[in-house]
């Protein structure tokens, strides 16, 4: 497991830190970004910084700061459960139950939900009672790639915080350490291709969202060849849903570093042949109705659905 550590995000960190510093901190906290944008470890990073009893927040030493680090401390309750495909208003109920029992140990208690995008209309409104009039010391952590899945309701009650990438000048260290000794050429080019996303890099880099037909598919988009695009595709398909988001993410990746290329920077030997065949506004839609796929993908919407629009327009 890489070190994890909020690099970037200046502005965000700044307002954050005045927040916890004059201790006015909100009741409930939308967390947007891309997959491997960072907003897990912003989410740690919070918790730290609302249970520490040091100084500055967060110490990192204390008691408080050490059990969230480990993922241990009794006041940060993590509300998700990876088996179900959404998070139902059962589980938010248990949470109004719980909300009114005090602190364990901790000043506050921190309700995390990972896949907020995946509450039920009826858990949202469950919840939108909860943060309406919450007990003074709760407070919740939303987490999501798609803020607009969300009630306008629970986000106007909501302070927003959106991951920005990180520049690859405040990055090159971490990545230099956590990537397996990559040259930097590889690592600029792996930065650039993630869009500045330093979990998708590190993701990248070490080769865990390999898509087996990549080679297949450079072929067949940079030949427009529509029977090979739809092959790749109908494979696709029948992916778990957790490959499927991967594989489509690293197609998006793909167009964007083709787009580059085309800008005038230097890519991979793929982003090259697509750059060299492939009109810029050609990538930048392709890679439009890939994150739009994406984000599909991640609402649980039908496999055979996503992959064939994708066939049709790609
Ligand atoms: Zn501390």
């Amino acid at each position: 497991m890489e070190d994890r550590v909020l690099l970037g995000n200046e502005e965000l960190k700044k307002r954050l830190s005045m927040s916890f510093r004059s201790g006015k901190q909100s009741h409930c906290y939308l967390i947007c970004g891309p997959e491997g944008s960072g907003k897990r470890t912003l989410a740690a990073y919070m918790s730290q910084a609302l249970q520490c009893e040091g100084q500055p927040v967060p110490c990192g030493q204390c008691d408080g700061c050490r059990k969230v680090k480990g993922g241990v401390h009794p006041d940060v309750i993590v509300v998700d459960d990876s088996e179900k495909k959404s998070v139902q208003v059962a589980q938010i109920r248990q949470v109004q139950e719980d909300a009114f029992i005090r602190p364990n140990e901790g000043k506050k208690k921190i309700y995390l939900i990972p896949r907020a995008h995946l509450l039920t209309e009826q858990a949202q409104n469950a919840l939108l009672k909860l943060i309406e009039e919450p007990p003074h010391y709760a407070v919740f952590l939303l987490l999501t790639a798609n803020a607009e899945k969300l009630l306008p309701t629970v986000r106007s009650r909501s302070v927003e915080l959106r991951m920005e990438p990180v520049p690859f000048e405040a990055a090159a260290v971490w990545l230099q350490a956590n990537a397996g000794g990559a040259d930097l050429q590889t690592l600029r080019a792996a930065h650039l291709r993630c869009g500045g996303f330093l979990g998708q890099t590190l993701q990248y880099l070490t080769g865990e969202d390999a898509f087996p037909l990549m080679a297949d598919f450079v072929r067949a988009y940079a030949d427009n060849d529509r029977y090979g695009i739809t092959a790749v595709f109908a494979f696709m398909e029948k992916l778990p849903r957790d490959k499927l988001l991967k594989s489509l993410t690293a197609l998006k990746r793909l167009m964007t570093e083709a787009l580059a290329v085309r800008a005038g920077t230097v890519g991979s030997a793929d982003a090259m042949a697509l750059a060299r065949r492939r009109t810029a506004p050609e990538l930048a839609d392709a890679a439009k109705a890939l994150q739009t796929a994406m984000d599909r993908c991640a609402a649980n919407i039908g496999a055979g659905h996503i992959c064939g629009l994708l066939a049709a327009t790609l």
